[in-house]
């Protein structure tokens, strides 16, 4: 589903070459849950930021549901990133627009027909819990709300893969859980593949199938799960693995 080989993306900046992503390689099967761990800076934003597009790589290649993300432009970029869905951190709802509006959002965008969008967007409502919430504003939603609009609106247009940057993180932690349920639930029903980013390692213990632990733009350590929280080589993972303990 998700093949990334020898990836690099590098930085001009005032202090010299930035190496945010440097020589990543990564498999991710079809409807597998895969997390990414790090700290701050550690490059997993641009790492995302190029699975959909959003950056262009130095060197390195990226296959997506059998696209080379590398080549892809114009229309057929855009039908990429319909296929590459995201959520974010702070939502990134329009404001000024309710529930169903931020919904409708990416159906009009894609031209999906009237009577079909109509339908779209009950069953996406009634799939993210937010039924009798429609004509609410975001600024009425509490946070878990909102990121369930986030959400909405990301699967509008059936995304094989969703891209979730540190989408729990300005959650509480009964939000986070509750989110998390939805994001495991979502991945059972429409075998969606799932990519998350966190700095939290309680998330990736929580729903991830695979993890890898990401350091200075390069993945120091992955596997399943199970076996990196049982047997942690690096540092760095122990680290982490000692938040959930
Ligand atoms: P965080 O957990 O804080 O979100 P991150 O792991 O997502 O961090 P990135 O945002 O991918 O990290 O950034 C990795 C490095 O690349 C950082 O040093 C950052 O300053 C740098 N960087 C990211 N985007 C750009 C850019 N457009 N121009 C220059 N440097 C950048
Ligand atoms: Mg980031």
């Amino acid at each position: 589903m998700i093949q990334i080989e020898k990836l690099k993306k590098v930085f001009k900046t005032t202090q010299g070459s930035l190496h945010a992503v440097d020589g990543v390689n990564l498999k991710v099967d079809e409807g597998t849950i895969f997390g990414i761990i790090g700290y701050s800076g550690a490059g997993k934003s641009t790492l995302i930021r190029l699975l959909n597009g959003l950056e262009r790589p130095t060197s390195g290649d990226i296959f997506v549901a059998g696209r080379n993300m590398r080549k892809v432009q114009g229309d057929e970029l855009r039908k990429a990133r319909q296929e590459i869905s995201m959520i974010f951190q702070h939502f990134n709802l329009l404001w000024s627009r309710t529930v169903r509006e931020n919904i409708l959002f990416p159906l009009e965008v894609a031209k999906v027909r009237t009577d079909e969008k109509e339908k779209r967007v009950s069953e996406l409502i009634k799939l993210v819990g937010l039924d009798g919430r429609e004509d609410a504003y975001p600024s009425q939603l509490s946070g878990g709300q909102k990121q369930r609009v986030g959400i909405a609106r990301a699967l509008a247009n059936n995304p094989k893969v969703l891209l979730c940057d540190e989408a729990t993180s300005a959650l509480d932690p009964k939000t986070t859980d509750s989110i998390l349920e939805l994001l495991t639930d979502i991945n059972e029903k429409l075998g969606l593949t799932i990519i998350l980013i966190t700095h939290e390692m309680h998330v990736i213990h929580k729903i991830c199938d695979q993890v890898a632990v990401m350091e200075e733009g390069k993945f120091v350590e992955q596997g399943n799960v199970i076996e990196v929280f049982q047997q942690p080589k690096k540092d760095i993972t122990k680290h982490f693995v000692k938040q959930v303990m």
